[in-house]
């Protein structure tokens, strides 16, 4: 999606209907700064907001994801290559997941294998502790790369308003979390609760 082109769509839209950015946001029950930062093209409303969005900008979703308005035959033909980028997006997300499960398996191999063979091998004390040292930095390296595309590839439901957000990578990494859920406070309410991972395609 070209977020700079939606946002400058979105802007335009918003301003030919004399709402400011705050009316907007009110209307959706969002902060201001939310559509602030979809109309610079850091940001792409999530699915949840897509449709009330529209509403309220008098356009299809089909025309805010093209980011301009269609004439009848144009219609058409962008609605279908929105959906198919709709679609490989999905599965670019998906195969990210993989990649990250990939990262960590052999990061906790390599880690446990290193820390067995310092443990048990007969080797010099130096080159025990240099064995470790490596040990510790390839799981630390591992963890944190596993992080990054572990947030870039998912989103999350807030239990208490039911919006879905991508959360800052230091309250995602601050964050308590179990396998599907993580403790972050949502943008939209400002509520702290269990937020559940979703898919980015869902
Ligand atoms: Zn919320």
């Amino acid at each position: 999606m070209d977020q700079i082109k939606i946002g400058a769509f979105i802007q335009k839209t918003r301003k030919a209907r004399n709402l400011t950015q705050r009316d907007l946001a009110e209307r959706l029950g969002i902060s201001d700064k939310t559509v602030s930062k979809w109309e610079t093209g850091s940001g792409l409303p999530e699915v949840g907001l897509m449709l009330p969005l529209c509403e309220q900008l008098g356009i299809s979703v089909n025309e805010l994801l093209s980011g301009e308005s269609l004439d009848g035959t144009q219609y058409r033909r962008r609605a279908e290559e929105n959906m198919v980028r709709l679609v490989r997006e999905g599965q670019d997300a998906k195969k990210l997941r993989a990649v990250c499960l990939g990262i960590n398996a052999v990061t906790m191999f390599a880690g446990i294998a290193l820390i067995l063979v310092a443990g048990l091998a007969e080797i010099p004390l130096w080159l025990r502790i240099v064995l470790i040292t490596i040990a510790v930095l390839i799981a630390a390296g591992g963890i944190a790369l596993a992080c990054i595309i572990d947030r870039e590839a998912g989103v999350f439901e807030c239990p208490v308003c039911g919006r879905q957000f991508v959360p800052t990578m230091k309250a995602y990494i601050g964050g308590m979390h179990t396998l599907r859920k993580r403790r972050l406070a949502c943008p939209h309410c400002g509520k702290t609760s269990w937020c559940r991972r979703i898919a980015r395609s869902e």
